[in-house]
């Protein structure tokens, strides 16, 4: 919320003190490596928690399926 009248330098200041950002949280796969997002799958090997959950190999021959396709056109 912001207040229409009477904006101190204090005020702007402390209103705008929530507004810092974040740095990502990312930490390294155990399985390959890679950095990744915490609490997120791999997008390097596709795994979370050891268990494969993208098999990330049929998703790039999908992908270049996909490119070959739309450049046929
Ligand atoms: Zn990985």
């Amino acid at each position: 919320m912001v207040v229409r009248m009477r904006h101190t330098r204090a005020h702007t200041g402390n209103r705008r003190s929530h507004h810092a950002l974040v740095s990502m949280r990312v930490s390294k796969c155990p399985d390959c490596g890679a950095m990744r997002m915490n609490h997120t799958m791999c997008t390097n090997c596709g795994k979370y928690k050891g268990r494969v959950v993208v098999d990330v190999l049929a998703k790039i021959a999908k992908k270049e399926k996909k490119a070959k396709a739309a450049a046929k056109k």
